[in-house]
């Protein structure tokens, strides 16, 4: 038998417009523009060609996602190993440019590394993993990945954070979290001089939401006075205020965050008020008592799973804008973030505006921001970027 990289990929061949996309830059092509994928096994790595035949590339193929082709390159690939490792080296590397004063960071970001269905976070010495498509998923594939990343950093260990939603949709099987190499389980990691409690069975996402980690410093450059920090999860930035701010509070409806969040405020030795609610609710009752802030931070999960709530999202998010405009002292550093990816930045801007309008207050734009640079962009694959972060000055 032939060695597998060897044997030519099975070919997929995508319609005009899935074919154009490609053309254009982007590396998805929807299930709607597969012509055909007959007999194609589930997570397979594919050739893809147009209806005429020309090949267009390489890619993983998922039998179960509406993104049934993800490229991994505009080439023919005979060893992908040696892909998928280089690919890792050069995601490392790029991190090892831009990532200052932290021993924390996203190491390999999926579609925008090349490496679709791959998530490695660092937590200082703790790399945890999520691998979100079938391809990624098969066993080749994830010893390479395991090998090439411990080859590469250091790590005390290296843990798998599961979404069971995510491996039911590409139709997995389930799997349990857990240690994947060696044995730690927690960590304290720092970000801009700030440190944090890690723990590898604990919290939302792979852990702490690392795409705002330069936006906490941006966000900490202007504060002052007294803050609220709404949506604070584990108080990242709220901590990160505290430097600044002569009382900070945090506010989150999830009370393990809080946990964690007070844990935090003593290992780095901060006095912080933590208050357990529904954010709309105290938002409100704040607001109507007179309640006055020199600083608020509003950070909301994603209002907007889909194209389809972007109205309701935009109303959820006028709302908590308004609220949190009217609590501010003149001179007020609002900062206002939207992790949904179908609220754009243009949309973003709007709604801020004309909050800000309803409430008769001058908004003057410090900063515009987005993700965290670990975190990159692909110009040509707009779903790589979701993060908006407004720091604005409220006059
Ligand atoms: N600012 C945080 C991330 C926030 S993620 C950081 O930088 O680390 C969104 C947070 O909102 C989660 O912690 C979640 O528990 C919380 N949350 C969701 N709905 C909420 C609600 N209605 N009221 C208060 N908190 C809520």
């Amino acid at each position: 038998m032939l060695p597998t990289s060897t044997v030519p990929p099975p070919t997929v061949k995508v319609a005009r417009r899935g074919a154009d996309r490609l053309k254009q830059g982007h590396v998805w092509v929807y299930r709607s523009d597969v012509v055909s994928a007959d007999g194609i096994a589930p997570g397979s790595v594919v050739g893809v060609a147009d209806e005429r035949g020309k090949f267009l590339g390489t890619a993983f193929y998922s039998s179960a996602s509406q993104i049934a082709i993800r490229m991994i390159s505009r080439d023919r690939i005979d060893d992908l190993d040696a892909l998928l490792r280089r690919r890792i080296g050069d995601a490392i590397a790029y991190r090892e440019r831009i990532v200052q004063n932290s021993d924390a960071c996203r190491l390999v970001f999926s579609e925008a590394d090349f490496l679709p269905g791959l998530i490695v976070d660092r937590y200082n010495d703790l790399l945890a993993l999520q691998v979100l498509t079938q391809a990624m998923d098969a066993e080749p594939v994830r010893e390479v990945v395991l090998s090439e990343l411990s080859q590469r950093i250091q790590a005390a260990a290296i843990v798998e954070r599961v979404e069971p939603k995510i491996r039911e949709l590409e139709q997995l099987p389930a799997r349990a979290s857990g240690v994947l190499q060696r044995e730690k389980t927690s960590t304290v990691f720092s970000m801009n001089g700030v440190k944090f409690h890690y723990s590898a069975a604990e919290g939302q996402k792979t852990g702490a939401f690392l795409d705002q980690r330069e936006n906490y410093a941006a966000a900490a450059q202007y504060a002052h006075g007294e803050a609220l920090d709404v949506f604070c999860y584990q108080g990242s930035f709220a901590l990160h205020l505290a430097q600044a701010c002569s009382k900070v509070s945090g506010v989150d409806s999830s009370r393990p965050a809080l946990e964690v969040a007070d844990r935090n405020a003593a290992l780095n030795g901060r006095e912080i008020e933590w208050i357990e609610a529904n954010a709309f609710d105290l938002l409100r009752d704040y607001a109507s008592a007179g309640q006055q802030y020199d600083t608020i931070v509003l950070d909301p999960p994603a209002f907007a799973k889909g194209k389809r709530s972007l109205e309701t999202a935009l109303r959820g998010y006028k709302e908590l804008n308004l609220r949190a405009l009217k609590m501010l002292r003149p001179g007020g550093v609002l900062v206002t973030c939207s992790c949904s990816y179908h609220v754009s930045p243009a949309n973003f801007l709007e709604v801020v505006a004309e909050a800000g309008r309803d409430v008769h207050r001058n908004l003057r734009i410090l900063e515009n921001r987005a993700q965290a640079r670990d975190h990159p962009i692909l110009l040509n694959v707009p779903e790589t970027g979701y993060l908006k972060c407004l720091i604005v000055d409220v006059i």
